[in-house]
């Protein structure tokens, strides 16, 4: 029997019901704040990951699916290949794409900011285990054009008012600054002098780190690691002035939107074009997977893919984490809907023909085709949580009228067939 892939789910009916609640208040709540929706392709040149994510992240170093289309693929065995211009990946993340389609479509051209939201799939190569996946779905915002701080708090704000609508236990905000590449170059100096006699006990990521990105050695998921590096010196203690500034303004803000939130000098997100705010939310209900949000600002970014100069500040959510993390929505198991039984083949089509009209009143109606009998169609129709059945037979077709059982009283009653949808609206 073939199976999935390692690392992806099936999503049954139950489930996307869930999921549906979720987009459909991610959607009402960036309609509170402004943010409009975007979509873009399901796979982008690596080049995007490459350059945005960055090379020293584990996406871009171990996470990523890349795609070598057919037409590529005569080039590769040809030989003269260039991965890095040609090679298409599925998409690990939504701020690179957003940010490429903000300058591919020009919309810095347009009265500034530009908010956007956009809800889908990413797909990264990692080990699957629980609230971790290959295929997974973020709900993402992206707060282009300025860099007020106020900004940042309004990311988060939304954040925070999604995890508080579901009702999340132990939600957690806590919030750091990455500073800005100045500052950043001082603290890498000095972070390395402070791991010279240590980075030879790390494991081997960390040590490529070392040279390309010593901050990220932060955020090694290795206990023994963060271990050997305790007591490393802290980027929030070196920020420069107006990075410091910066982050004096974000606590003010979120105070202001009464907010509570935890100082993490730990925080410094994957993703290589963080600037100044970095933030997560946590769930403790959760265990080890316990981040349902990453998020923070990206100043140098728009700029890198050669747009204009553009502060930024966005967060990706993860929805399958949200989703492991809700109470149940008790929601009460109301009846609904119609169920239409023919007892007979003559009958069938005029019930059809019922169907198709109680449609299009608006009325939820099913048709009977398991060739079950009245008492069978009756029990089913009650296991199922049909408010109605409607039964057409010989007799009935012969008196002109159509038996309507209510499934919450269990009364039964004889109504004129041409009345049927009169009464089904009242
Ligand atoms: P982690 O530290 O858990 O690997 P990350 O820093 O790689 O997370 P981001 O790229 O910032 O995560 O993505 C934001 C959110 O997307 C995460 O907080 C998480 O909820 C979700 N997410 C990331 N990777 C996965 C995955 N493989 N499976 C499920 N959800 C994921
Ligand atoms: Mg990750």
């Amino acid at each position: 029997m073939i199976q999935k892939p390692k690392g992806t789910r099936d999503m049954l009916p139950e489930t996307c019901e869930k999921i549906r609640i979720l987009e459909n208040l991610f959607i009402e709540l960036c309609g509170l704040y402004g943010f409009r929706e975007i979509r873009f392709p399901m796979f982008e040149k690596t080049s995007l990951f490459e350059r945005s994510v960055g090379e020293s992240s584990d996406i871009v170093r171990k996470e990523m699916f890349r795609v070598i289309s057919g037409a590529n693929l005569d080039k590769y065995c040809r030989g003269g290949y260039d991965i890095q211009k040609e090679g298409l990946t599925l998409r690990p993340e939504g701020t690179a794409p957003t940010i490429r389609s903000f300058i591919e479509n020009k919309l810095y051209a347009d009265a500034q900011p530009t908010k956007l939201f956009y809800m889908g799939s990413n797909f990264r190569n990692e080990r699957p285990q629980a609230g971790r996946f290959r295929e997974f779905t973020q709900f993402g915002i992206e707060f282009i054009g300025s860099e007020d701080a106020y900004c940042d708090a309004e990311v988060i704000g939304l954040a925070m008012d999604m995890m508080e609508r579901l009702d999340i236990d132990d939600k957690e905000l806590r919030i750091n600054s990455v500073g800005c590449p100045s500052c950043r170059k001082a603290y890498h100096e000095l972070l390395r002098g402070f791991l010279a006699d240590k980075v030879q006990y790390l494991c081997h990521d960390c040590q490529d780190r070392y040279d390309i990105n010593p901050l990220r050695i932060l955020d090694c998921k290795i206990e023994a690691d963060q271990q050997r590096i305790k007591g490393h010196p802290v980027l929030l203690d070196h920020l420069c002035d107006d990075c410091a500034q910066h982050f004096e303004s974000l606590k003010e803000n979120l105070s202001a939107m009464e907010l509570d939130y935890i100082v993490d000098t730990g925080i410094v997100r994957g993703l290589d074009y963080y600037t100044k705010t970095a933030f997560e939310i946590v769930s403790s209900s959760l265990g080890s997977q316990s981040t349902i949000c990453g998020g923070g600002r990206y100043d140098g970014l728009v700029e890198e893919l050669d747009g204009p100069p553009t502060p930024s500040v966005g967060f990706g959510m993860g929805m399958d984490r949200l989703l492991m993390a809700m109470n149940d929505l008790d929601e009460k198991e109301e009846r609904k809907g119609i169920f239409l039984l023919a007892l007979g083949v003559e009958q069938k089509s005029a019930l059809v023909n019922l169907a198709v009209k109680l449609r299009r009143e608006g009325h939820y109606c099913e048709v009977e085709v398991m060739q079950r009998s009245l008492r069978a169609s009756m029990k089913y129709a009650n296991k199922q949580l049909f408010k109605a059945v409607l039964v057409y037979g010989e007799s009935e077709k012969e008196k002109g009228v159509i038996l309507y059982r209510d499934m919450e009283k269990g009364e039964q009653i004889e109504v004129e067939f041409d009345r049927i949808l009169e009464v089904l609206s009242e």
